[in-house]
């Protein structure tokens, strides 16, 4: 079957590492030009070096509406457009709802919510002017559940999901599709469970960030042309108790 992504133009946040970096190996590996997004200057330009001409990498605060801006007119002169951005970078910490701080609650959010919402203002009049294009926030079982000590990262999440909406009803007269993947527990560094990764229901482990890369890659791509709005839940099942 031919590739519903090759020769199609993305911007990855986050893609320096951990699921982002699977994402950005994915697309690329199927003909997709990529743009790694991410604060790793290292690890991100290494990725691109090994990755090939058509990878670049872009030192890109998600939380910066110049960086934004810089990311996409670069994207749009190398490429020659763009079709994709999967909102993928974000920050994680474990705190008790009493222990909070507004201070820490806003930089969560200034990551993890406000990086997706300037992305997806920044992105669309490039992707209107290629009649369409399609954009994956990921977001977290985090966002549909609730765990302690999990308030301001599950607060971050669940509004994604409302931002996914929001912007799926609002750009899809624009051929523009927006919809949220929610992982389950992946093996990366930010992953919340014990080196052992033992998960109690369904699969009863850890997803390979590159199980979870497939399910972006799904809806990124022109095979998902009629999906739109939705939560795709990567998570082997641990929701279901
Ligand atoms: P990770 O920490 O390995 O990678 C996150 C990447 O985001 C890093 O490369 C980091 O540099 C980048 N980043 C952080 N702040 C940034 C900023 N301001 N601007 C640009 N880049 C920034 O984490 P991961 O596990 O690969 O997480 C990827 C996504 O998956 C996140 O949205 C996370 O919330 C979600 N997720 C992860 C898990 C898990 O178990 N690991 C579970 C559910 C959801």
């Amino acid at each position: 079957m031919p590739s519903r992504i090759e020769g199609k133009a993305a911007i990855v946040t986050g893609g320096a590492r951990g699921l982002g970096e699977q994402v950005v190996r994915a697309l690329a590996g199927e003909g997709c030009s990529v743009m790694i997004a991410d604060l790793l200057e290292g690890p991100g330009q290494a990725l691109a070096d090994e990755l090939g001409s058509r990878v670049v990498f872009a030192r890109v605060d998600v939380t910066s509406e110049a960086d934004w801006e810089d990311a996409v007119a670069t994207a749009e002169t190398t490429f020659g457009g763009l079709d994709i951005l999967v909102n993928n970078a974000a920050i994680y910490r474990r705190q008790l709802l009493e222990e909070e701080t507004v201070a820490e609650l806003e930089k969560i959010m200034a990551v993890n919510l406000h990086g997706p919402f300037l992305g997806i203002k920044a992105v669309v009049p490039a992707m209107r002017e290629r009649g369409g294009g399609s954009i994956v926030n990921v977001s977290s079982l985090a966002g549909a559940t609730s765990y302690p000590a999990h308030g301001a990262y599950s607060m971050s999440k669940w509004a994604l999901r409302g931002l996914t909406r929001t912007a799926a009803i609002e750009l899809a007269p624009s051929g523009i599709r927006v919809n949220a993947v929610l992982p389950g527990n992946i093996r990366t560094e930010m992953s919340p469970t014990t080196a052992s990764g033992e998960i109690p229901t369904g699969l009863k482990r850890q997803a390979d960030p590159r199980e979870v890369a497939d399910a972006v890659v799904y809806l990124a791509s022109d095979q998902s042309t009629f999906v739109n709005g939705t939560d795709l839940v990567a998570d082997g099942g641990s929701l279901l108790g």
